[in-house]
């Protein structure tokens, strides 16, 4: 047989999800793969019901059905700040997930470079190849994940097609400042570069953080790509309904790739994500209070049992360090940790070197999810109990 392609010879399917097919082997916790346990808001469950008896079960408008995308700029408008003509600035996709692809499709050139701040979410690697970008990590270090403006300017040159910033972070917890944004436009700026914000988790944020798009700071509205979805805010990660914001010019490239690709997200889905879009105010304070007090219970947990960690400042996983451990378990590395501790504890975690570009980075750290119904996460700490 002829050889298949080269390019998928250099990265292995997510580990993320293969922890969750583990989990699920083994009847675990999955606190691997960030995703709820509890059910979804019964109003937009109602709403995707009532779309598909209504008869909204065709191919949508490939670039996303209007309603949905006239409520994507309203919402837009009201909580970030961004201005975007839902007619002509608007991709709605197959997720978050989709909308990073088909962006990097849509701007990246044989030698372009790409910025990806590291640890990082596992996609951006995959993503990043198959696009063709050549990627530089800049490193977010412990304990708070701050990183060196030096080292941010020195990955910037010439090749440099786009930077990408998840706010609030996947892995780390980190919510870029409005300051460390201002940075990083001021290069953007200087070197001409699109910007890329993976901006899924906006909603959950603690201790008084404030979530800022960069693309509102000035002059980055032309250059900034916001990418956001339903599935976090929401709890609906199964719809596979995400959106890219950006400029017309680009915007119509997006839009392409998108086509070609899957032609159009769930049309029953995005029907129901318009009425998920127009939730009051309270539903967002009631998430985010339960992820408060469900960060603080996994936190108390895993310090209690001998993990090292940091409270995360938003989104919902905690990257914990194993070194103390490593015994207990005797784990050679993160992967033997976490099918370890599987097999002792039944809790399923994300081995740490996922979210690195190398393979020798995070070789002491996992990531445990906490969008977790209280039931399993009390579970979860008698199971760590075993531990001790
Ligand atoms: N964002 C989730 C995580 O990091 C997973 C998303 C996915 O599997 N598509 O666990």
């Amino acid at each position: 047989m002829k050889e298949l392609s080269k390019i998928t010879e250099t990265f292995t399917e997510s580990v993320i999800r293969e922890m969750t097919r583990i989990c699920d082997a083994a009847g675990g916790y999955n606190l691997s793969q960030g995703f709820p346990d509890f059910e979804s808001p019964q109003e937009i469950k109602n709403a995707a019901i009532a779309a598909i008896n209504d008869g909204w079960n065709q191919y949508p408008v490939t670039y996303g059905e209007s309603e949905l995308r006239k409520a994507i700029s309203k919402k837009a408008a009201r909580y970030n700040g961004i201005t975007c003509n839902p007619e002509t600035d608007i991709t709605v996709t197959c997720g978050a997930t989709e909308s990073m692809i088909a962006t990097l499709k849509a701007i990246i050139n044989p030698g372009d470079e790409i910025i990806v701040f590291e640890p990082y979410y596992e996609n951006y690697g995959p993503d990043g190849i198959l696009s063709g970008a050549t990627p530089r990590y800049v490193t977010l270090y412990t304990p708070d994940w701050s990183y060196s403006s030096e080292e941010l300017a020195q990955a910037f040159n010439e090749k440099t097609k786009a930077i990408i910033i998840n706010t609030p972070n996947n892995p780390t917890g980190k919510v870029f400042t409005r300051k460390e944004l201002e940075e990083i436009a001021a290069l953007c700026i200087q070197w001409d570069t699109y910007a890329i914000t993976d901006e899924i988790y906006e909603h959950i944020l603690y201790d008084d953080m404030q979530h800022t798009s960069l693309a509102t700071i000035p002059g980055m509205g032309n250059r900034t790509i916001t990418i956001n979805s339903v599935s976090k805010t929401y709890s609906v990660t199964g719809w596979r309904v995400g959106w890219a914001i950006a400029e017309k010019a680009i915007t119509q490239r997006i839009r392409k790739v998108h086509d070609f690709l899957t032609v159009g997200a769930p049309t029953p889905f995005q029907h129901a994500a318009a009425i998920a879009l127009s939730f009051p105010d309270e539903y967002y304070i009631g998430l985010q209070a339960h992820y408060r007090d469900a960060r603080k219970f996994l936190f108390d947990v895993l310090q209690k049992v001998g993990f090292q960690c940091s409270l995360p400042k938003g989104a919902y996983y905690i990257i914990a360090d194993t070194k103390s451990l490593i015994h207990t378990l005797d784990a050679r590395d993160d992967f033997s940790f976490s099918h370890k501790l599987i097999e002792l504890t039944g809790v399923a975690t994300v081995p740490g070197s996922s979210f690195y570009s190398k393979s020798n980075k995070g070789k002491t750290q996992v990531r445990f999810c906490f969008c977790k119904k209280w039931e399993t996460l009390y579970a979860v700490e008698k199971a760590l109990d075993k531990l001790v």
